[in-house]
C-alpha cells in the first residue's frame, strides 16, 4: 500500500513524486504541480519561520468549482427546474484574505457568505459585493443584528435573517416596521431526524438551535397578522457537521423537504432550501462511516440533496426551490498545510551490546542466551523470556541485589532483543496479538515545533484525526514509529491517532531523526483548513503561526500575502504585559544585580540584548 494511504485522502491535490516529496496540485487533475519541499525549502531561504501555515488559493478556487460544478450536474440530471447558490459559512475560517478569495472564486457561481454570529456579520456584510449573492444570517439575534442585517438590503445585498429562536420573529417584525423595510426570513427547522456521529447533537428534537413545528406555526402566525407572511421564503435546517452517513443526509433532506412544502402550501412565499452544512470531508481516506470519513462522495450528496427536493415538491405539487447549501468543511480544509520541524526524538539505548564478560550476573548470562537465540521460530517465547527476565531484574534491583550498572545493561539487553524480534514481526502476516503492542512500547516520541493547542485544537478536544506525515524522504521507507508531542508542557499536546497503512493507528511511521546530522526533519499537517483555525488557543502562549499565501503560475508559484505570526509581544500583551514595563523591570532587577556584583557587566548586556530580541520573536523555537 502507498506511504500514509496518501491516495485516499490526498487525491486529487496531494501526491509523492520521485523525489520522494510530497507534491501539491492545487487544480486537482488540470495541472500545475509544486514540489513541497522544495517549495518549504524556497520560503525558508526568503526568511520563513517554522511552524508555517500555506495555503494554496487554488485549492480553494477548486473546491468552490467542484461543489458548484456537482450541483450542476445533479440539477442537470435530475433535470431540477431551480438553481442552487451556496454560501460558505464564515465560522469555518475567517480570516480575512481567505473570505475575500473565497468570494471573489465565487462570483461566476454568485457564491454567498453565512454569517453565524454578530462579528461574522460584520464581516458578511462588508465583504459580499457579489450582485445576487445570498448573506444567510443566522446564530443568536438583537435588535442591532437584525436592523444591520435589514439596512443592507439598501445597498442592494441579499439578507436573508434565519430565524432560530421564537423571539426572533418579534425582533424583525418590530425592524421590519420600523425601517420599513420588507425583509426576506427564513425559519431553522428542528429536526427529529437525528444526526450522526460527533455533532449528532445539532439535530433532533433537544438540539440547541432550531425552531419546533409548532413554534414554526407560531413564526407564520406572527408574520401573517403583521402582513409580513410573504417575507418568509426559506427554510434552514442543518444537522450537525462531518456527517459520515449518506442516509443520515437524506433523512433529513426528506422530513425538511416536506417541512417546506406545507410551508409553500399555507401561505409563505417560499423559495429558497438551505440545507446547512454537514458535507464531510475524508481524512483517513477510507471511505467507510466512520468518524474521519464518509461513505460517499460530494456528488453522491448533491445528486441526493436534489432528487429528495425534487421528489418532495413534485409529489407536494410547489414550485422547486434555489438550493442553497452551507458547505464549510468540504470548502476550506483542503486549502492550507502546517508544516512543522522535528526537534529531537526520545532517547533509546545505542545499537551494539558490550560482549559478555565473564563472571556476570546469571540474569544478564539469560538476556544474552535470549538475544543470541532469537530467530522466526521462537520469537513469541523469545519475547515472553525477555519480560520475565526484565521483570525479575527490576525485583533484584528493589532488594539491593543488582547494581545500577547492572540493571543498565538488563535494560539495553532488553531493548536489544526487543529490536531484533520487532524486525522478525514486521516480517510476519499474522502477529499474535500479545505482540501486537510491541511496537507501541517501542516507539519514540517525536518533538515536534508546534502547539497542538493552537494549530490543531480539535485533535485535542474531540480526539478529531488529520493526515500526518513527513513532506521529504518518502523514497526511503519510514523505518521507526513514533508519536508526535508539541511543544507545550501539556500531556495533551501529544497526537495519539494517525494513519496507518499496517501498524497501529496509534503509531506513526517516521524515519530516523538525528539531531546532529544538521538535516531538518518536516513533517506536514493536512486537511486542517476547516475550523482549526478560529479555535486554536494560547496555551502556554504560543501564538499564530505565520501564513504564506501560494498562488500557481505558468512557472511554478507566486507568494501572493505574507501574514505574520504573533511576537511573543503580541502574545504578552494578551494577558495584559506590557513591554516597556518588562523591560524596566529586568533592566532595573540587572542593575541591581550590577550593584551587588552578582553579574558582570557582559553578562548582563547579554540578558537584557536577549529578553528584548525575545520579545519581537516568534514564539515557537528557532532550529538554531
Ligand atoms: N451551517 C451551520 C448553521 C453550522 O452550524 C455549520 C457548522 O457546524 C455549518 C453550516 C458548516 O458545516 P460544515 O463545516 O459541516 O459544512
Amino acid at each position: 500500500e502507498e506511504l500514509y494511504l496518501i491516495n485516499g485522502w490526498g487525491e486529487p491535490y496531494f501526491s509523492i513524486n520521485e523525489a520522494g516529496h510530497v507534491t501539491v496540485s492545487p487544480r486537482g487533475d488540470r495541472g500545475g504541480c509544486i514540489d513541497l519541499f522544495d517549495l518549504v525549502s524556497d520560503l525558508r531561504q526568503r526568511g520563513l519561520r517554522l511552524p508555517l501555515l500555506l495555503r494554496f488559493s487554488d485549492i480553494l478556487a477548486d473546491r468552490i468549482e467542484r461543489l458548484n460544478a456537482c450541483f450542476a450536474r445533479a440539477i442537470a440530471r435530475y433535470n431540477y427546474q431551480g438553481v442552487y447558490r451556496g454560501v460558505y459559512p464564515v465560522k469555518v475560517n475567517q480570516q480575512k484574505h481567505l473570505v475575500a478569495e473565497l468570494t471573489k472564486f465565487g462570483q461566476p457561481f454568485q457564491f454567498g457568505l453565512e454569517a453565524g454570529s454578530k462579528p461574522e456579520l460584520l464581516i458578511a456584510i462588508a465583504t459580499l459585493k457579489t450582485p445576487g449573492a445570498l448573506l444567510i444570517c443566522n446564530g443568536y439575534k438583537d435588535r442591532e443584528y437584525v436592523e444591520t442585517a435589514m439596512l443592507s438590503q439598501r445597498l442592494g445585498k441579499k439578507p436573508i435573517i434565519v430565524l432560530e429562536q421564537l423571539e426572533e420573529v418579534d425582533l424583525a417584525i418590530a425592524a421590519a416596521q420600523k425601517l420599513g423595510i420588507k425583509p426576506n426570513l427564513g425559519v431553522r427547522a428542528k429536526l427529529s431526524s437525528k444526526g450522526s456521529g460527533r455533532w449528532a447533537e445539532s439535530a433532533g428534537d433537544r438540539a440547541k438551535f432550531g425552531l419546533h413545528m409548532w413554534e414554526i406555526l407560531t413564526v407564520v402566525e406572527k408574520l401573517a397578522a403583521a402582513d409580513l407572511l410573504d417575507s418568509l421564503q426559506l427554510l434552514h435546517f442543518h444537522i450537525g457537521s462531518q456527517i459520515s452517513a449518506i442516509s443520515t443526509i437524506k433523512d433529513a433532506l426528506r422530513e425538511a423537504a416536506q417541512i417546506y412544502v406545507q410551508l409553500a402550501k399555507i401561505g409563505a412565499n417560499m423559495q429558497y432550501i438551505d440545507v446547512g452544512g454537514g458535507l464531510a470531508v475524508d481524512y483517513d481516506g477510507t471511505k467507510t462511516n466512520s468518524a474521519a470519513s464518509k461513505n460517499y462522495n460530494m456528488q453522491n450528496y448533491a445528486y441526493d440533496v436534489v432528487a429528495e427536493i425534487k421528489e418532495a415538491c413534485a409529489e407536494g405539487k410547489v414550485e422547486p426551490p434555489t438550493i442553497v447549501s452551507e458547505s464549510g468543511r468540504a470548502i476550506a480544509s483542503h486549502q492550507s498545510i502546517l508544516i512543522f520541524d522535528v526537534l529531537g526524538t526520545s532517547s533509546r539505548p545505542q545499537a551494539g551490546i558490550e560482549p559478555l564478560q565473564p563472571g556476570e550476573h546469571l540474569i544478564i548470562r539469560n538476556l544474552f542466551e535470549t538475544l543470541e537465540n532469537i530467530n522466526a521460530q521462537n520469537y513469541q517465547e523469545a519475547y515472553h523470556d525477555a519480560i520475565q527476565f526484565k521483570g525479575e531484574a527490576a525485583s533484584l534491583f528493589g532488594f539491593g541485589y543488582l547494581g545500577l550498572r547492572e540493571r543498565a545493561r538488563v535494560e539495553r539487553l532488553y531493548w536489544e532483543c526487543c529490536d531484533r524480534i520487532l524486525k522478525i514481526v514486521r516480517q510476519q502476516e499474522h502477529v499474535p496479538d500479545e505482540l501486537s503492542d510491541l511496537e507501541i512500547s517501542m516507539a519514540q516520541t517525536y518533538y515536534c515545533n508546534l502547539s497542538v493547542f493552537q494549530s490543531i485544537p480539535d485533535n485535542w478536544a474531540i480526539g478529531q484525526m488529520f493526515p500526518i506525515m513527513p513532506i521529504h524522504r518518502l523514497n526511503q521507507e519510514p523505518s521507526n514509529r513514533g508519536t508526535i508531542a508539541d511543544l507545550t508542557c501539556d500531556s495533551d499536546g501529544h497526537i495519539k491517532e494517525f494513519i496507518a497503512r499496517y501498524s497501529s493507528k496509534e503509531i506513526l511511521e517516521l524515519h530516523p531523526f538525528d539531531k546532529n546530522d544538521n538535516d531538518p526533519y518536516i513533517l506536514g499537517l493536512f486537511l486542517g483548513g476547516a475550523y482549526q483555525e478560529i479555535l486554536g488557543d494560547l496555551h502556554n502562549l504560543f501564538g499564530d503561526t505565520d501564513t504564506v499565501h501560494i498562488h500557481i503560475t505558468h512557472r511554478g508559484y507566486k507568494v501572493e500575502h505574507v501574514v505574520k505570526g504573533d511576537t511573543m509581544n503580541e502574545v504578552l500583551e494578551y494577558v495584559q504585559y506590557s513591554r516597556g514595563e518588562l523591560l524596566e523591570s529586568m533592566r532595573r532587577e540587572t542593575e541591581a544585580a550590577l550593584q551587588e556584583d552578582a553579574i558582570t557587566i557582559d553578562e548582563a548586556r547579554l540578558l537584557l540584548q536577549n529578553f528584548e530580541h525575545s520579545l519581537d520573536g516568534y514564539t515557537y523555537l528557532s532550529p538554531t
